[in-house]
């Protein structure tokens, strides 16, 4: 029979995992375990909700066989099997659901940590078998097939025989080497202590032939050694137990074993909920963002228990938007078995568990961020970016949720400070939250705009988002203190006096002012006499909703809704260059264009956007220097 290749990057993968110095090599039963559980949840849940399917609790189990003389080590399991064409689409490819595209970023390179990264399931069998064959009877068919494969090579399938609906894995574990020692998996003390350590909350029987010692019939002081069936795990699954009674290393294994993510999440909160509505949920704050989150193929969820028994992998209505990186479970006696997805949506317990969670996420998130800075900081790099959105859509109706997880960069400390630690700073004359926009805090740390403002000694926030203005424009105020970004026509700083003279000089340089505009013409609403700048010439400002910043983000966006910042270009009166302004206006209008045309793109590029036409801008410079 013809070998059928698989597809390329699956191939590439495999080759990375066959040569892989990974160390964890035992991982792979624990994978092929919880393939076994998903795949009796599925026929579980079937059965339970199908009257027509004969339902027997002890008909459903995960067998492990291991067979020293031939190396040879066997998962099987009753759950619902596979087609031939799910076999082929499921073991065919490796992640079909885009987790592979990632690696346009990331190159695929020896020592990659695939596992840590995207846990490869089924495929981390070949870290310690050169033979992975799979036979799988279908739920409701009478043909089982058999998959083969030794590797990159391909792999074969045809029919085979199987009496039972399911399906077993034999691996033919490799060869030992100096470097590795695969005999292990042959040890039945090591598989138990394998199958404790990964899979100890797995909800149905994980059985293993043992040798044990036993005292023989009637007599007393004599032994002997039988092979007993046992049964290996607890059974219990961890949502159910006491948290006195776990560890944080129960919680994380139990976090790698359902693939809720490879990181190690920042926090894991166990909820038992005894009013209104019962239930009990396990839910973990990832570290690390996945792959795929900011992207549209990320789905969120939890998984949904009803009595113990999976009902929906992936249960979006219990989590809001801006929640959506919680992993986790929810298990509740109040859910009917049989309820569909449609009516779930509109289940008052089902609304009840979602705003429960809701709550306590955020108390959560709250309480890391007061008792651990640092970790709450690390979740915030991954996924501050969700909450700010969270804070923007939905026009700001979940803003008074959000506001105290937001974190920013303060001009003052140099680092992330709450919205509340900012408030509690400020000098009692202080009237406003000040703000700066800008692609890096190096660029923003320079703009001229935030000159009067740092002389004031007043704290920056300095956003490098993209979200984050928006996000400020919807919270509008913080303990009813506006936001104000630097950048804004009236800073509400500016004293009394200085005012006078700026409106002075104003007046006094009106004829320059209305050149300067009509050489510009549309490229600014108006130039001005600042009142803002100290020691630079020139800078831009806005007037209006949009600024700057959002201009940019707004023309980056696929649908260009075209909308520009009203801006204003700032000049400095007592500096030099002015002064040279006002001479050209005298002597040399060529030259008041050559200025004004200069300093308009200086001012760009203060702000970083780019200039029109960069070669005009460097002839204008070189003009000036011949
Ligand atoms: P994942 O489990 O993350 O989806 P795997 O590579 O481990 O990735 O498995 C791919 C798919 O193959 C599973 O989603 C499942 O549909 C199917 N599969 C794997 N093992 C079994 C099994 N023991 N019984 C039924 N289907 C299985």
């Amino acid at each position: 029979m013809a070998k059928k290749q698989f597809k390329a990057e699956s191939k590439r993968l495999l080759e990375l995992m066959i040569n892989s110095i990974y160390t964890h090599k035992e991982i792979f039963l624990r994978e092929l375990i919880s393939n076994a559980s998903d795949a009796i949840d599925k026929l579980y849940y079937k059965a339970l909700t199908d009257e027509n399917i004969e339902f027997n609790k002890e008909d459903y189990y995960i067998k492990i066989i291991p067979e020293r003389e031939q190396r040879i080590l066997r998962v099987i399991d009753t759950g619902i099997g596979m087609t031939k064409e799910e076999i082929e689409d499921n073991l065919g490819i490796i992640a079909r659901s885009g987790s592979f595209n990632f690696k346009k970023d990331h190159e695929l390179k020896d020592g990659y940590d695939i596992i840590g990264q995207f846990g490869v399931g089924f495929y981390s069998a070949f870290m310690v078998a050169d033979t992975v064959t799979v036979i799988s009877r279908a739920f409701g068919s009478d043909q089982a097939y058999k998959w083969e494969s030794q590797g990159v090579d391909g792999y074969i399938i045809e029919p085979c025989g199987k009496e039972t609906t399911g399906t077993e894995i034999i691996l033919k574990l490799r060869e030992n080497s100096e470097e590795e020692n695969y005999d292990e998996f042959l040890d039945e003390f090591r598989l138990k202590n394998l199958i404790k350590k990964y899979s100890d909350f797995i909800r149905y029987p994980i059985k293993m032939d043992l040798t044990v010692t036993k005292p023989k019939d009637g007599k007393e002081n004599e032994y002997e050694q039988v092979v007993e069936e046992q049964i290996i795990n607890s059974m219990v699954p961890i949502w159910r137990k006491n948290k006195n009674e776990l560890t944080a290393e129960d919680y994380h294994n139990f976090y790698m074993e359902k693939h809720y993510g490879y990181d190690q999440p920042v926090k894991h909160i166990h909820i038992k909920a005894d009013g209104m509505v019962s239930y009990t949920a396990i839910l973990y704050i990832p570290e690390k963002i996945p792959f795929d989150y900011y992207t549209k193929e990320y789905e969120k969820g939890l998984e949904l228990y009803s009595k113990g028994v999976l009902i929906m992998n992936k249960c979006p209505d219990l989590l809001p938007d801006y929640f959506s990186f919680v992993k986790g479970l929810v298990d509740s006696e109040d859910l009917s078995l049989n309820i569909s997805r449609e009516i779930l949506q509109h289940d008052r317990q089902l609304r009840l568990i979602a705003k429960n969670i809701k709550n306590k996420i955020k108390t959560e998130l709250l309480a890391l961020l007061k008792n651990d800075r640092e970790k709450y900081e690390r979740f915030y790099q991954s996924f501050g970016r969700q909450l700010k959105f969270g804070v923007y859509n939905d026009f700001g109706a979940n803003k008074e949720m959000l506001q105290d997880l937001l974190l920013f960069y303060s001009s003052k400390d140099k680092k992330l400070v709450t919205l509340a630690e900012y408030v509690s700073r400020m000098p009692t004359e202080q009237k406003y939250i000040y703000y700066a926009a800008g692609d890096s805090l190096e660029r923003i740390e320079k703009l001229p705009q935030t000159e009067l403002v740092a002389e004031k000694g007043y704290e920056i926030l300095y956003l490098t988002d993209d979200i984050d203005e928006f996000a400020l424009k919807v919270l509008h105020t913080y303990q009813e203190k506006e936001f104000k970004s630097v950048s804004g026509n009236d800073l509400g700083i500016e004293d009394q006096d200085k005012q006078e003279e700026k409106d002075q000089d104003e007046k006094v340089h009106q004829e320059l002012l209305e050149k300067m505009k009509e050489i510009l013409q549309d490229k600014v609403k108006e130039v001005r006499i600042s009142k803002r700048l100290k020691s630079h010439p020139v800078c831009l400002t806005t007037e209006g909703e949009i600024s700057i910043e959002m201009e940019k983000v707004l023309s980056a966006m696929p649908n260009n809704p075209n909308l520009k910042a009203e801006k204003i270009l700032e000049l400095n009166a007592d500096h030099e260059v002015f002064r040279a302004l006002l001479s050209a206006k005298e002597n040399d209008e060529e030259k008041l264009a050559l200025f004004t045309n200069l300093l308009y793109n200086q001012a760009l590029l203060i702000e970083g956007l780019p200039i029109k036409d960069p070669v005009e801008f460097t002839n204008d410079i070189c003009k000036l220097m011949a």
